[in-house]
């Protein structure tokens, strides 16, 4: 009994979780800052009483999204998994964190296909005092400070050549086309999102996350030209339509620090 009544915690703060990622999601990619939330058809402003109880929009009727619905169910799950099954290295309160920032970036990297600068900062923060917590735990403050810098280095280094890699060939293609579509297989968020995975897990395992980003990113890739393939659909075109890569990264991330 005692069991029921304690899982209220995590319901509440999983729900207050859900409002936040939803919140962030809703403003930054249009504001870059925490602006009042307005109605994505009408851009009538909502009052925060109502966008709090995610009401439907006064103005225009206009129902709240299937991702706002999707989002707050997540969160409430997935506090109330960690409540009952703590990680173990990273500890409670940490993980809940990371799990909001996580939310917030693949939210926006899905919606918009952007990493946020601002977002990113705020990551360097979390990024650098996960790396540390988790690696200074064994070796010490100072040793953990370092190798979480070295694993923010490595990944922000190793993302930034596959970016310039993929311009080069962006520039190559738009040579050849007569045109400049302006997408990138790899955006420039991802460098920096790559730099932020590695400070929150450190050296040696932000190259674990690294292949594991790439294999998903590959497999996922794969799936999707066969699809255009049965489908008949198949150009250059669709094949290099831009893919977000960031959520990969997010998912190998979260494999390592939690499962
Ligand atoms: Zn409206």
């Amino acid at each position: 009994m005692e069991m029921d009544i304690s899982l209220l915690v995590p319901i509440l703060l999983g729900w207050l979780g859900g409002l936040f990622v939803n919140y962030a999601s809703d403003v930054l990619p249009h504001t870059r800052r925490f602006s009042q939330p307005v109605c994505p058809n009408c851009q009538t402003p909502f009052s925060w009483a109502d966008y709090l109880t995610l009401r439907a929009c006064r103005n225009c009727g206009t129902r709240r999204s299937l991702r706002t619905w999707l989002v707050q169910i997540l969160a409430v799950a997935s506090f109330s998994y960690f409540w009952l099954f703590p990680p173990n290295v990273l500890g409670l309160p940490l993980s809940l964190i990371v799990l909001i920032y996580f939310g917030v970036i693949v939210v926006i990297d899905l919606e918009h296909r952007l990493i946020l600068h601002p977002t990113s900062l705020f990551g360097a923060v979390l990024g650098l005092i996960v790396g540390t917590y988790i690696h200074g735990q064994a070796n010490g403050w100072l040793t953990g400070i370092g190798l979480s810098v070295l694993g923010g280095l490595v990944g922000f280094g190793v993302m930034f050549i596959l970016y310039q890699f993929g311009a080069l060939i962006a520039k190559f293609r738009a040579r050849k086309m007569q045109a400049d579509d302006g997408e990138e297989a790899l955006g420039g968020g991802d460098v920096y999102l790559l730099g932020v995975l590695g400070l929150m897990l450190g050296w040696p395992f932000i190259v674990n996350a690294l292949v594991i980003g790439v294999l998903l990113g590959g497999l996922f890739s794969l799936i999707f030209l066969i699809g255009l393939l049965l489908r008949q659909r198949y150009t250059g075109e669709a094949l290099m339509n831009f893919i977000p890569y960031g959520p990969y990264f997010i998912i190998g991330a979260f494999y390592l620090l939690f499962l």
